[in-house]
């Protein structure tokens, strides 16, 4: 360990990449310092997967409730209160925030709550003038949304804003087509908004298989969910009443209360003092690193968003783990980026793992899919026209399931179990060879034909 610096790792950025590398790296026995400018978390707790997930669950009610009507239970009309909803979850991710602390401290992590820079290979830079050495540095600092560059972006929010509105809008245009707009389209439809998803191309969710996105679009437009596709921004205006109108290439211009941006996010590398250490950041403004989290400077490193490799927070977290455990365990570990699973919570929410169908087949030439479109039980009963889709794309000669596609009901539930038969390699007959499990949906996924 060099003793001559002040820390032996110094983490710039508490969320889920650099609390798992300070963590570990320290329970390693390495001394660790960590800097956060906002708080401890980062984006997936504080203002991301967390907060997220707790409002889908909350908006699902409303379809719940509907449902349950016709399950026997006599339900009175119910109002839905967004400022009850919105201070439980904005609770719960302060509570989690502390949770995090406490690990930290648990593991003698030092915790400086400023914004730290880098300031040469060896040294860190605090907001508060002080500057302390270390013998290694790790940047997770994570990413930050894409604002277009239109006239009057400034009258939008983005996921940073969108858990501490004050009212639910009665309108809200989305911009994008992409994991947040689907997710907070879903979420504005069932609290009652009327939304409006504008995106350049006309395509949505572009990683995910064709089949998929096709039915979510489907099931969204059905419920009253307006996409405009095509669309570039051109201007937006704030009006005398306070509400905007938003004028994009093709389209009518479009009247709203929120607009929310939703169409990307960038690697948070500004004025990250980086040139002091040499090091240049990639075109996508990510620091490019090796497989073992390195930059061009031996001495810093880099895990998570910032590094723009795969945006999600398991990825993050192994990255980090990774890193301590290579540097501060002697247990040298690689990240296996192969057959990630991911999933979309939308109204009803997808998910996948493994190739496309269209990957599957520029891959590999022809390939056998397998496909069940299927109304769940409890839809059926509940008079609710929304049908599932799963699907299995196999490899012709290897009968190896190459990938693994769902719309419907839990279907990121189902998939996280499935994802391991298909990282295993498994082949259809072994799916076949699994007796059903009834009365579920999963089931499915060991009967197609
Ligand atoms: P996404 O990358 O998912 O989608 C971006 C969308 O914006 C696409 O529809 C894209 O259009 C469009 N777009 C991209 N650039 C521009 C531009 N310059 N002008 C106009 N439109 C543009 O980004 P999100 O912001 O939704 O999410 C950011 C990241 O956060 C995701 O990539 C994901 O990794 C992560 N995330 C993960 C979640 C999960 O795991 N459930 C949930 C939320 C976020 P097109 O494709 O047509 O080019």
């Amino acid at each position: 360990m060099a003793e001559n610096y002040d820390y032996d790792l110094f983490v710039i950025g508490a969320g889920s990449g650099g609390v798992r590398a300070a963590r570990v790296s320290a329970a390693y026995g390495a001394r660790v310092a960590i800097a956060e400018e906002y708080r401890v978390g980062g984006t997936c707790v504080i203002r991301g997967c967390v907060p997220k997930k707790l409002l889908v669950y909350g908006a699902h009610f409303a379809e719940d409730l509907q449902d349950a009507r016709r399950f026997g239970w006599e339900v009175p009309d119910c109002s839905f209160n967004w400022h009850t909803l919105r201070d439980n979850v904005l609770r719960e991710v302060t509570r989690l925030e502390g949770l995090y602390e406490e690990t930290l401290g648990n593991n003698d992590v030092e915790i400086f709550h400023e914004r730290a820079t880098v300031a040469g290979p060896n040294a860190v830079k605090l907001a508060s003038g002080r500057t302390v050495t270390a013998g290694k540095i790790l940047i997770a600092v994570g990413s930050w949304p894409i604002i277009p560059d239109v006239p009057g972006a400034e009258h939008g929010i983005t996921s940073n804003e969108v858990f501490h509105l004050e009212e639910i809008p009665e309108r809200v245009v989305i911009a994008g087509a992409g994991y947040i707009a689907n997710e907070f389209a879903g979420i504005f439809h069932e609290f009652g908004s009327k939304v409006v998803l504008v995106n350049r191309t006309d395509v949505i969710l572009r990683h995910y298989d064709e089949s998929v996105r096709d039915r979510l679009l489907q099931i969204s437009t059905t419920k009253g969910i307006d996409f405009k596709f095509h669309a570039k921004f051109q201007k937006i205006e704030k009006q005398e009443d306070g509400s905007l109108l938003i004028s994009m290439d093709n389209h009518d211009p479009v009247e709203a209360d929120v607009l929310l941006f939703a169409v990307g996010r960038k690697p948070n590398t500004a004025n990250l003092g980086l040139e002091s250490a040499g090091i240049e950041l990639g075109r996508d403004s990510s620091i490019p690193v090796d497989e073992d989290n390195r930059t061009s400077c031996p001495s810093i490193f880099a895990v998570g968003d910032v590094t723009n490799r795969v945006q999600l927070t398991p990825v993050a977290i192994r990255e980090g783990q990774a890193f301590a455990d290579t540097f501060f365990g002697s247990k040298p570990t690689r990240v296996d980026y192969d057959t990630i699973p991911s999933a979309v919570f939308s109204h009803p929410p997808l998910a996948g793992v493994g190739l496309t169908e269209s990957e599957a087949r520029n891959k590999h030439g022809a390939v056998k899919t397998y496909t069940s479109d299927f109304r769940a039980m409890k839809n059926v009963l509940a008079g609710r026209n929304e049908r599932s889709l799963y699907k299995l794309i196999v490899h012709v000669d290897t009968d190896e399931v190459l990938g693994i596609h769902m719309i419907g009901p839990d279907a990121p539930e189902i998939l996280q179990a499935a994802a391991i038969a298909v990282k295993a390699k498994l082949k259809k007959s072994q799916f076949d060879e699994v007796i059903a499990l009834h009365p579920t949906m999963a089931e499915e996924l060991v009967l197609m034909k």
